[in-house]
């Protein structure tokens, strides 16, 4: 009897360990893997430039993973994969689940379109600790509240899968190669603008692993007390890694449980619980799948933005004259990551300083930000704008400047990402406007030359928040 051959699609599981699809494919018999960047997303749903840097790297590591098996394909899925199971003989195919509402769309199409014509499709969950449709509150609703959900839905249903080992063998069908060459995907820069980002990262499995150990040993036992100052390394930086799936949040999950004991400890618990505000981001997208377009808080549809273009853009070159703020968008656009304190700091900046709304600021962190994710992306800037989910209500407007004197008291951060503040002291690193001419001389500064004067007075900025939100507030 012939050995069954199927193809293995990868998605957001860039991975060969812990991977439910994967294993399952190769208990069935020979596999294809493939990959498809796929065209047929919605407007301005393809992946930003740092994402598609991201992918580059990541598909390249995965394919020497897999000892250059791994075919290459762009154009929309429920074309290629019919026409692959055909031209392989395939007798089934295997993926770990996507939860964007169109890809559950074009999934549910595909599946049920190739059982008609006699396929297997497996499908499994490679991604989350708990699928969205597994958590419900009594009354069978979904939370909105992220506390009740992680405490009472998710630590209370069943424990998350225990991370698979990779498969003992993978098998590879004999076939011709139908796809095209990674380079020709073109997901790199014709200009290079991502030296800083090459600098800061190592996309793959194996960067994964390492980032995840260097975090066990280094900073998860400070973790609470560090995760807000962007000057620490404090934080894991796994986001770009689970968000290609080049380490499942499974392995995270039990990793840190097995290393830490399964006992209470304040940092642990916190960390464990940022885990949980990434599940309750795909929670939220599954059950309320208008959030990357719509305001969750339907009061704020009549809620007036302010347009302004030169504003946007002073923001998004860290042109502000707001030192933290700068700081951040300088970060993001020189890594491709921001500090989740800055993140939130830049995000109240935007939309409550200079009301422009949140849909800018998520655009430009789609394009920018190397863990850009549809469901952790929008999920949070509605929370920075007020409208989210369990949002913290609008009229709490981030201090920048208090934020500023508060995490990063020394001025390191601001000093690494804007260098014209450097010889700034500590008492005015975080405002440079309040500084006496001689200070300002011996700092080798001149405002409005070197560095811009603030683009907003912060109070009364924050006062015309306020009254714009009054006008909804009833
Ligand atoms: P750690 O502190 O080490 O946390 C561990 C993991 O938990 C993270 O890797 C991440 O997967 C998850 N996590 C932590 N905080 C959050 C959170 N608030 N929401 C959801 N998941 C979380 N995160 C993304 O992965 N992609 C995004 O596109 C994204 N956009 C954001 C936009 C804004 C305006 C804000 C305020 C936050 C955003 N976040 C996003 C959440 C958070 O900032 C990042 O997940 C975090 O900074 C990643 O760094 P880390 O891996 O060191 O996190």
């Amino acid at each position: 009897m012939s050995v069954p051959v199927s193809i293995m699609w990868f998605r957001q599981d860039l991975r060969v360990k812990d991977n439910p699809a994967l294993n399952a494919a190769c208990d069935e018999g020979k596999i294809i893997p493939i990959y498809i960047y796929d065209t047929s997303v919605p407007n301005g749903r393809e992946p930003g430039g740092a994402s598609k840097w991201w992918l580059h790297h990541s598909l390249t590591s995965l394919n020497e993973r897999l000892n250059g098996h791994l075919q290459f394909f762009s154009g929309d899925p429920e074309i290629i994969i019919p026409e692959l199971m055909e031209a392989f003989s395939a007798s089934g195919i295997f993926w770990n689940r996507c939860y964007a509402p169109w890809q559950i769309n074009r999934d549910k199409a595909l599946k049920a379109s190739l059982k008609e014509s006699g396929y297997a499709v497996t499908s499994c969950n490679g991604s989350l600790l708990w699928e969205p449709m597994s958590i419900s509150k009594k009354d069978g609703g979904a939370y909105k509240v992220f506390t009740p959900y992680y405490r009472k839905g998710c630590l209370n249903a069943a424990p998350p899968r225990y991370p698979k080992a990779p498969p003992a063998r993978i098998t590879y069908a004999d076939v011709p190669d139908k796809g095209t060459s990674l380079a020709r995907l073109s997901l790199l820069p014709e200009v290079n603008w991502d030296d800083g980002i090459a600098e800061s990262w190592t996309p793959g499995e194996e960067g994964a692993a390492d980032r995840l150990a260097h975090f066990m040993d280094e900073a998860a036992c400070r973790y609470k007390e560090d995760r807000d100052f962007p000057a620490t390394a404090g934080t894991s930086k796994l986001s770009p890694h689970l968000h290609f799936g080049e380490i499942s949040p499974n392995q995270i999950w039990y990793a840190i449980k097995d290393k830490f004991g399964d006992n209470e400890d304040k940092n642990i618990d916190t960390f464990l619980s940022e885990l949980g505000w990434r599940e309750f981001s795909y929670y939220l997208l599954f059950h309320f799948p208008t959030l990357p377009n719509r305001n969750f808080n339907a009061k704020f549809d009549k809620f007036a933005w302010r347009k302004s273009a030169a504003d946007l853009r002073a923001w998004q070159q860290g042109q502000t004259g707001i030192p933290i703020v700068d700081a951040g968008m300088r970060e993001l656009w020189q890594t491709g990551y921001m500090h989740n304190r800055v993140r939130m700091v830049v995000g109240s900046f935007l939309v409550k300083n200079l009301l422009i709304s949140w849909h800018e600021g998520e655009r430009w962190f789609w394009d920018c930000l190397v863990d850009a994710d549809i469901a952790s992306n929008t999920a949070s800037w509605q929370w920075v704008a007020g409208c989210g989910a369990d949002a913290a209500p609008f009229f709490r407007i981030f201090n920048p400047l208090l934020q500023g004197e508060k995490f990063d008291k020394q001025g390191e951060y601001v000093r690494t990402y804007c260098p014209e503040l450097s010889d700034l002291p500590n008492k005015y690193i975080h405002k440079p406007w309040d500084a006496p001419d001689e200070v300002l001389k011996k700092a080798g500064l001149t405002l409005g030359e070197d560095y811009p004067e603030p683009l907003v007075d912060l109070k009364a900025s924050r006062q015309r928040a306020l009254d714009a939100f009054s006008d909804i507030k009833g």
